[in-house]
């Protein structure tokens, strides 16, 4: 029987008190591979002293132990001081952005960046009196530095871009960008912490929607911003704190099992892409392929300097044809699913110029734009599905 400090037995609790403190605190755990998916809200403390100790965790919404595994193990891949989790990759867009910029500041934007990036330059960063500037994504460094101004507090960067793939110099834009004293942020989804290392490369901000190649399996939503200096890192800190963001664990923990399989699985996503995209270079309906790891491709020689490998998303340009073509080859696919997002095991298609027209400057596509991502299917069947789709488009 449990006793008080001077040793007399505690008279027994009632059942609603026992009810709400039986088997409470988990005690000492043994390991296991992963991290404990610890759950909660409050933090529970040893003395009252160091419920106002700002050195160590107080609140979950800081996150529990999945999370911090989770963060650890992007720091790592990333060469990051630090991590931040988002509860999606549009989070992690808008957190950085929000965290790094005020009103008067001006932001140069890729203009190949993800098109609801552009939707929160557009309204929420305008709106908050920030200045957005685009610039041409075929741009060599020094001309996108020549737009910075004195007003230029951040460049954002998508590399390869968005939809179109056009690869950017981002080793030399963030270069010159901070002998100016002008932060850089990426959107390195593409990259997934392994194919590209943007810290590696002089940017200050790394951003990821995990959601795509690091969950892998389609069913889940979180994003990551990494900082090299510590000095960054404590300002996108401060923001997700100020916004009241949270991931939860057991997301943290099911990205943390992708992590598990990613390299392999972005083999076997880029080999299978690049094949096909080789095959389509050769049908006569494709007039070009944006696969910037495939030689000859527009973006190659920067893609092979600053990359160590593709994923498995890529673009085709048609032949000109009339949209209800492009609806025809994509409805004759079966192996491909008709969907956004990407990075999951399956074939994914989408025809993109409806998200075209807000770009600001031309990309001088041959033909509409399908973007396609393979998948871990057998590569046969996926050549063969593209086919089917391709007679469909060459009889409408
Ligand atoms: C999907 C995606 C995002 C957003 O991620 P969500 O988790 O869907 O919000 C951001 N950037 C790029 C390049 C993406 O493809």
């Amino acid at each position: 029987m449990a006793e008080d400090s001077q040793g007399r037995p505690k008279p027994r609790r009632r059942a609603a008190t026992q009810l709400i403190h039986a088997a409470s605190g988990p005690g000492e755990l043994v390991r296991t591979v992963g991290p404990p998916v610890q759950r909660g809200s409050t933090v529970l403390v040893d003395r009252a002293a160091q419920l106002y100790d700002n050195a160590s965790l107080t609140y979950g919404r800081q996150g529990l132990a999945a999370q911090a595994a989770l963060c650890a193990a992007l720091d790592e891949l990333e060469g990051a001081a630090g991590t931040c989790l988002y509860p999606s990759g549009m989070a992690a867009v808008a957190g950085a952005l929000l965290a790094l910029l005020k009103a008067g500041d001006e932001v140069l934007v890729a203009d190949c960046v993800y098109a609801p990036t552009r939707r929160l330059c557009d309204h929420l960063l305008r709106r908050y009196g920030v200045e957005v500037r685009y610039f041409d994504p075929c741009a060599d460094a020094e001309a996108v530095i020549a737009q910075v101004t004195s007003a230029t507090r951040l460049i954002m960067l998508e590399s390869p871009g968005s939809l179109t793939f056009e690869v950017l110099d981002v080793p030399g834009i963030a270069r010159l960008a901070s002998e100016r004293g002008v932060l850089t942020a990426i959107d390195n989804t593409y990259g997934a912490g392994l194919l590209f290392k943007p810290l590696d490369h002089g940017v200050d901000v790394s951003i990821q929607a995990l959601t795509k190649y690091v969950g892998g399996h389609s069913d889940l939503f979180m994003g990551s911003a990494s900082a090299r200096d510590p000095a960054v890192l404590r300002r996108l800190q401060d923001g997700v704190l100020q916004m009241g963001w949270a991931a939860s664990p057991d997301d943290a923990y099911q990205m943390l099992r992708g992590l598990r399989t990613l390299a392999l699985r972005l083999e076997h996503h880029g080999s299978s892409a690049v094949a096909a995209a080789a095959w389509l270079r050769d049908q006569p309906e494709v007039s070009e392929v944006l696969c910037p790891a495939l030689p000859g491709a527009r973006g190659h020689d920067l893609f092979q300097r600053d990359f160590s490998g593709p994923c498995g998303l890529f673009g085709i340009t048609l032949s000109p044809a009339p949209q209800s073509a492009v609806l025809a080859f994509l409805d004759a696919l079966e192996v491909f699913g008709l969907g956004f997002s990407w990075g999951g095991f399956e074939s994914l298609a989408i025809h993109c110029d409806p998200q075209l027209s807000h770009r600001t400057i031309p990309c001088g596509l041959k033909g509409p734009l399908v973007r396609l991502h393979v998948g871990l299917e057998a590569l046969d069947d996926v050549i063969a599905d593209l086919r089917q789709g391709l007679d469909a488009f060459a009889r409408a």
